[in-house]
């Protein structure tokens, strides 16, 4: 089983490539932000963290995390993110080493783990191959924008919170890893992501083919 981590800016395409790949059987993909919610139910010593850290309300009475009362408490306090970051990427990660060894337990061929944070956390250190998804900047503000029905202000906003593309490309040369340019249609992007899987672990068949079969 070969680890894909798949990694790009706000509005980037990742989705999109993870998306493409999914169609193709023996293809897991496993979205960061979904990880980061199950774990704030799911991993007990993250929240007994919290708790120790952020106190008792850091949960409400049904035991769901307060986010609105965190964020607030981290918004201008740049201690209580990094303490916040220091209990919750290694949560991540080990959410993450969990869905690994679950996949590759089952026989998945390429694992995909689909995050804006993957340099950050570290978790470029769990995966084989890092793709990371470029576009120019004024498609990404575009389609953030359509997508989340957001301002520009607040996309560019949220953009200026992530690292810089040039910084994010020399990451990605810097462990080998390959550049996704998103700079035509959705169908060049898929072709892209196409050639990308079969690179890494070969010719996989789309989920309803029939080996063998052709068209
Ligand atoms: P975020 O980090 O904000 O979630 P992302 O990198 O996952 O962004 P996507 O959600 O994949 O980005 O893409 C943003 C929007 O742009 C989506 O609605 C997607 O369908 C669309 N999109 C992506 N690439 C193209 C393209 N080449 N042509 C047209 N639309 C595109």
């Amino acid at each position: 089983m070969i680890i894909l981590g798949l990694t790009g800016g706000i509005g980037s395409g990742k989705t999109a490539v993870a998306t493409r790949l999914a169609v193709h059987a023996g293809v897991r993909v496993v979205l960061a932000d979904d990880l980061a919610k199950q774990i704030m139910t799911d991993d007990p010593d993250l929240r007994a963290g919290l708790v120790a850290q952020f106190g008792p309300d850091t949960f409400d009475a049904a035991g769901a995390l307060d986010r609105a009362r965190l964020a607030a408490r981290v918004f201008s306090d740049p201690d209580a993110l990094a303490a916040l970051n220091a209990l919750v990427h290694p949560a991540v990660r080990r959410a993450m080493q969990a869905a690994i060894a679950t996949a590759r337990a089952e026989g998945v061929r390429l694992f995909v783990y689909e995050a804006a944070l993957l340099f950050e956390v570290g978790a470029d250190a769990l995966v084989d191959h890092v793709a990371l998804v470029t576009a120019p900047e004024a498609d990404r503000v575009a389609r953030a924008m359509a997508r989340d029905g957001a301002s520009e202000a607040d996309v560019r906003a949220r953009m200026a919170r992530q690292i810089a593309p040039h910084e994010a490309e020399r990451r990605t040369a810097a462990v080998g890893g390959t550049v996704v340019r998103n700079d035509a249609d959705l169908a060049t992007l898929h072709a892209r992501a196409d050639g990308l899987a079969e690179r890494l672990v070969g010719e996989l068949p789309r989920i309803g083919e029939v080996p063998g079969s052709d068209g």
